[in-house]
């Protein structure tokens, strides 16, 4: 087993989190931006690529997404009035199997980081080894501000702009930030009206158990998460039992990865979300801070509860924790937040929550980052049994999903630590490794039609 030193000297040996050296940069045309989400991704797997000597042709293939889809479409507000909305789906890669991954409605989603995010999914998928490409998209959207009725038309209205290019063995949206199952349900509902086809709610995952959803699939990307915590955490002379987390970001993923951190014996000290921070130097109610977010849309006011106290952001990325959980959106850890936190080990339950400088800062000060194509390969992972689950018309108890995705977080997560041996080079880096290596093998098998 490693110590904690050997762990840090494997981190310093790939400080620099951007390389901007490969000629794909060049050759694709493409401006070496550091600020741009989708720069920083293809930079950071490039670089992975060529640690691994992964041929060049299939960087180049991997640089750029296959397809970028971008709808508009128009929908009748509640007030009588009709607004137009802009929606994406980006598939980024499908040599391993149909494109696969959310969608996303937030009023900041953009073709960069659309594109980001699909990547990242197909880096994902390979890494977990299941038998999926890469996808996602989303809606420009707020949808805190849209009714019930509005959130349902414009669902509704998104599918059927980009139902002749998806399809449930070619490209399968599911949940990311701001959906959830019963936009999922209207999504299976209108590509079924669409198409008619059998099976055709396999389309998406997600789904409601009680129409087609998996068990445990809420549940699955906080799981994972603890999951690759308890196969990891040894590896810095720590468990679960006894160690002190912060959350940033308590919506699905954030609540149900704190629920079962202290569900093992673990402490949550600090939350932290868009409407305030609550911390508890003993250890919050994880359950009741989570009744608290249902009932009122974030962690702020539960001091009031009189269980917590109230704390500023600065406050909260202050903490001392053992391990800190980016559960919230991109590029939250930057240079700022990086030098302000306390902790041994970030797990990154986001997609890709820190930024290039700020994850340098972390691996300088010898901070463990376990990145989020693992840490958060969970929710995935579940789509795909419920995905299986619909096309061979069966359904698994709880305990065989829980089994199923534990074996593959902890798989996924030796083969990172391998790739890290392998190639003495920092976590992030060798769980593109691992994913990468998958990829070129099938490559090398398919070739290149024609
Ligand atoms: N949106 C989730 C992710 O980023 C889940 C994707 C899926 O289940 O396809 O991993």
């Amino acid at each position: 087993m490693m110590s904690t030193t050997t762990m840090a000297k494997a981190s310093i040996l790939a400080p620099s989190r951007q390389h901007f050296g490969s000629r794909v940069f060049d050759e694709l045309g493409m401006e070496r931006d550091p600020d741009n989400l989708y720069l920083q991704t293809i930079d950071a797997v490039l670089h992975a690529a060529e640690v691994l000597e992964l041929p060049h042709h299939v960087q180049l293939i991997l640089a750029q997404p296959k397809n970028e889809i971008m709808v508009h479409f128009p929908v009748l507000m509640d007030d009588g009035e009709y607004r137009l909305f802009k929606g994406y789906r980006v598939q980024h890669n499908n040599a391993l199997g149909p494109y696969k991954g959310g969608l996303r409605y937030h009023p900041h989603v953009s073709l960069d980081d659309v594109k980001s995010l699909a990547c990242l999914m197909t880096m994902k998928c390979s890494l977990v080894r299941i038998p999926y490409g890469g996808g996602k998209g989303g809606i420009k959207c707020d949808p805190r501000s849209l009714s019930t009725d509005e959130l349902r038309r414009v669902t509704r209205r998104f599918v059927s702009a980009i139902a002749p290019q998806i399809g449930p063995d070619y490209d399968i949206p599911a949940p990311d930030v701001g959906t959830n199952a019963q936009v999922m349900a209207w999504f299976a509902d209108t590509y079924m009206n669409i198409t008619g086809g059998r099976d055709a709610h396999a389309v998406v995952t997600g789904k409601p158990v009680d129409f087609g959803g998996s068990l445990g699939r809420e549940k699955a990307t906080g799981q994972g998460v603890i999951d690759v915590l308890a196969e990891l955490l040894p590896e810095v002379g720590l468990t679960i039992k006894g160690a002190s987390a912060s959350i940033l970001g308590y919506g699905n993923v954030g609540s149900w990865a704190g629920k079962l951190w202290a569900e093992r014996g673990g402490k949550v000290t600090a939350v932290y979300d868009h409407t305030g921070g609550v911390y508890n130097a003993q250890g919050l109610d994880t359950l009741a801070l989570d009744e608290h977010v249902k009932k009122h849309g974030g962690v702020g006011g539960f001091e009031k509860e009189g269980r917590a106290q109230a704390i500023s952001a600065d406050e909260f990325y202050r903490v001392k924790v053992d391990v800190f959980i980016p559960a919230a959106l991109e590029q939250m850890i930057n240079t700022e937040r990086a030098n302000q936190l306390d902790c041994k080990v970030v797990a990154e339950a986001a997609n890709a929550p820190t930024t290039p400088a700020g994850e340098r800062i972390l691996l300088e000060r010898g901070v463990e980052i376990l990145p989020a194509i693992l840490c958060s390969a969970g929710g995935v992972t579940v789509s795909y049994f419920e995905w299986v689950q619909n096309k061979t018309h069966v359904t698994w108890d709880i305990e065989r999903v829980d089994e199923e995705l534990n074996r593959h977080m902890v798989l996924a997560a030796r083969r990172t630590q391998l790739a890290r041996h392998r190639f003495g080079v920092d976590m992030r880096t060798a769980a593109y490794i691992a994913a990468l290596e998958q990829i070129g093998k099938v490559y090398a098998l398919r070739g290149i039609f024609p």
